[in-house]
């Protein structure tokens, strides 16, 4: 697989889900319908053999995300393209064989090993699904797998079940079974979050590595700026179905503008307990996604809002001099940033 060509596109993807309503309150709401905006405008792209992050608080819309990504849900509006090709063009069975390409690994491997499949069984299962013919070299095929994941001796673990073996031992399961259809795409949905914190860089050393070595591209989503800055090469932080601000890990972590971004940053623990926070966390929670606030959907938490953040919804815009460097923000990337408080005085946009 060459790198530096683009595996995934998303342009303007949205996902809109209806909210359920009781008889009363349809009756009160006079028939409309309200909407979750889950998603809301969201266009990236992910190159060959990079580790793209999306991070951002929970209820930020990064799941949904993935999950249009492999079309486990259909978008409202927008495109999802995969190595070139539109997914909403796909036929069922033409999904279904382009998906042993698309893989997934989930937060709780517990969740997402059936319990009463042994792990040969269930690590054999897609093989079975998209390689009819190679099944019936399944054991063999099966063992490599838990070779190259740390799984060894491969017969120990073939016949067990899950629940024979520790939460890290399950995770690498999840990760074999991911990996043994030789995807090119792995979508790894907080894959490290239930994992005992000393199990944690363990299962990250082992991602990178089987990245390298099987020339993989991620889309990695995590809630923590501190995992995404060991695994990934660029990021998108979200916040309320939008993406704020994307770049490369340099530019995000060395250059962050968008205060929601500075915000997260600032709760990354630091090895140095002498060292002191010079920014506060954003005060109170996510706003509802059914009725996100007017304007920069950020403003009632963000320490620098104006009014104009009230009125406007900012244009995602180039960062100066950072190519690939974009984020949402009047006062920062708009055409207000004369109203930022925290501009030096002198400094002209
Ligand atoms: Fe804060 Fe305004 Fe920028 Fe939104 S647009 S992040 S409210 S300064």
């Amino acid at each position: 697989m060459d790198n530096g060509t683009v595996l995934v596109e998303l342009h303007n993807v949205m996902k809109w889900f209806p909210v359920q309503q009781g008889f009363m309150a349809s009756l009160l709401s006079r028939g409309r319908i309200d909407y979750v905006r889950a998603v809301d405008g969201v266009s990236f792209e992910i190159k060959k053999g990079e580790v793209f992050g999306l991070v951002g608080e929970s209820g930020s819309g990064k799941t949904t995300i993935g999950r249009l990504v492999l079309r486990l849900l259909e978008p409202t509006d927008g495109q999802v393209i995969f190595d070139g090709v539109d997914l909403a063009t796909l036929s069922d069975e033409e999904m279904r064989r382009l998906r042993s390409r698309m893989q997934i690994i989930f937060q709780d491997p517990l969740a997402s090993l059936n319990p009463r499949m042994t792990i040969g069984q269930a690590i054999a299962h897609p093989v079975e699904i998209h390689y009819r013919k190679r099944a019936q070299h399944k054991r063999k095929i099966v063992s490599e797998m838990l070779e190259q994941v740390g799984l060894t001796p491969a017969q120990q673990f073939y016949d067990k079940y899950p629940h024979q073996l520790s939460g890290g031992q399950r995770q690498r399961v999840t990760i074999a079974r991911a990996l043994v259809t030789h995807p090119d795409l792995i979508l790894a949905d907080e894959p490290i979050a239930m994992a005992d914190v000393s199990l944690r860089a363990l299962l990250l050393h082992l991602l990178k590595r089987l990245k390298q070595d099987l020339n993989l591209t991620y889309l990695f989503i995590t809630h923590d700026l501190a995992t995404a800055k060991y695994i990934c090469d660029r990021i998108g932080v979200m916040y309320l179905g939008k993406i704020v601000e994307i770049g490369s890990l340099q530019q995000v972590f060395s250059n962050p503008v968008h205060p929601y971004t500075r915000a997260l940053l600032s709760a990354v623990p630091v090895p140095d307990p002498r060292a002191r926070r010079t920014q506060a966390l954003p005060h109170g929670e996510i706003p509802s996604p059914i009725h996100p606030p007017s304007g920069c959907h950020f403003h009632p938490r963000c320490p620098i809002a104006q009014d104009i953040c009230k009125r406007e919804v900012p244009e995602t815009l180039n960062v100066a001099g950072q190519p690939g460097h974009m984020a949402s923000c009047h006062l920062r990337t708009g055409h207000y940033q004369h109203l930022d408080p925290e501009r030096p005085p002198g400094d002209v946009a």
